[in-house]
């Protein structure tokens, strides 16, 4: 059974066709610019070359018909009919409270994802003008919506409600949804079926450390509480996000730097984090080079990362009553060992200690923490794409 996992942008899509019994992607790309001129698709089929296919994409139709037809090409493609794409999994980012699993997507799930636009304006209407062309193109298709958001509804009120009045999340659906589900969800239960323990007898911190990067407690397979809130800017301080910051620098920092509002929120979102503190780079590689050639902001950079990730860790233990594992994920979590050691180191009071030399590691399912370590501390590479094609086949099997 094949399925076309689809990551709408607003300019731009990211695809893979899965082969879903064996976990195999038979096919994977990026198209960018779309509707945008010189519109583009780099196409990468299992075992063959890669290939660069320049041609006018208007709109996402478009781009979904020459992504098709790319699967299907006698020379690079993968299948011979639309017929082998036996469903869509499609990338959802704001599933507010109507959603708290996959769903098919049907009528009453478009209205209500046109409902939820407003919570993620840059994300939201991308998701469906992808959904919507695909709908289009192979209309008798099943397609699947799987949410960022869907995993934390489960936190409990204490855990969503902010410290406003309560008509600001009756009315105006004001609340801590957090993102990156799709993710934490698979690395808690990848991590459970590593160790072949029952999920529901374990406490996890699942730590998404990437350009976007949030931190959630798993308790008993659920989300108990997690970093991002109302919208991804919130929590721990990331490449160029922000992260939490006192709401009244938000008028202070409009007058002293002469920002309007829509100004604002681009600065917090792209001129912050680590990018910010360092003046170097959003990118850990280049902190590290520059942190070692004597930069002292990017060593700040580095240990404010850390520091904020530590927090996080400690607060999550005590709102789980004990750990027992902190895993990480996604581009730094997965690859960057000093990170990863600096964000346990202290933590040995709660019983986590990381073994340096085994750390030392990229990419890999592997247990990290030392031997005397009560905490099982462990790098499980994420994989957002399979998740979402699981998601889709359990729905439509
Ligand atoms: P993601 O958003 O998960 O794709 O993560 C992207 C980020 O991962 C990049 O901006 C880098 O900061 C980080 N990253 C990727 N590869 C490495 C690496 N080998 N060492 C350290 N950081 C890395």
């Amino acid at each position: 059974m094949n399925i076309l996992v689809i990551n709408a942008g607003s300019s731009s899509l990211k695809y893979q066709l899965i082969e879903i019994v064996n976990n195999k992607i038979v096919a994977k790309g990026t198209i960018e610019r779309i509707g945008i001129e010189g519109s583009n698709l780099v196409h990468k089929p299992e075992g063959k070359d890669l290939v660069r296919i320049e041609q006018p994409m208007p709109d996402h139709k478009v781009a979904i018909k020459v992504m098709i037809a790319a699967l299907m090409d006698k020379e690079h493609g993968v299948i011979s009919s639309m017929d082998e794409i036996n469903a869509v999994g499609h990338r959802v980012v704001h599933g507010a409270e109507y959603f708290s699993g996959s769903v098919i997507i049907t009528d009453e799930v478009i209205a209500a994802l046109e409902e939820c636009s407003e919570l993620a304006p840059l994300h939201n209407p991308a998701n469906l003008m992808g959904i919507q062309a695909c709908i289009s193109i192979m209309p008798n298709v099943p397609m699947v919506g799987v949410f960022d958001t869907a995993f934390h509804q489960t936190m409990p009120k204490r855990a969503y409600l902010y410290g406003l009045s309560y008509e600001a999340y009756q009315e105006y659906r004001i609340r801590r949804y957090g993102f990156h589900g799709t993710s934490h969800k698979y690395i808690a239960t990848r991590y459970a079926e590593l160790i072949g323990k029952d999920i529901k007898n374990l406490k996890i911190i699942t730590c998404h450390l990437g350009n976007g990067s949030s931190i959630t407690a798993v308790d008993g397979g659920k989300s108990i509480d997690t970093t991002m809130g109302f919208t991804p800017l919130e929590g721990l301080v990331m490449g160029t996000r922000s992260g939490d910051i006192d709401p009244a620098i938000v008028p202070y920092l409009m007058d002293k730097m002469g920002m309007d509002l829509e100004q604002t929120i681009q600065y917090l979102n792209k001129e912050c984090g680590v990018y910010g503190i360092s003046g170097v780079s959003s990118d850990f590689r280049d902190l590290w080079v520059a942190s070692i050639q004597g930069n002292e902001r990017a060593t700040t950079a580095l240990e404010v990362f850390c520091y904020r990730i530590r927090k996080f860790i400690g607060g999550y233990a005590a709102a789980m009553g004990g750990v027992d594992a902190i895993l990480f994920t996604a581009g730094i979590g997965e690859n960057d060992p000093k990170i990863r050691e600096m964000c346990i180191e202290g933590l040995e009071f709660i019983g986590a200690r990381i073994d340096k030399e085994i750390n030392d590691v990229k990419g890999k399912e592997l247990r990290i923490s030392a031997p005397d370590s009560t905490v099982d501390i462990w790098c499980v590479p994420t994989n957002e794409e399979l998740a979402i094609a699981r998601e889709t086949y359990l729905l439509c099997k």
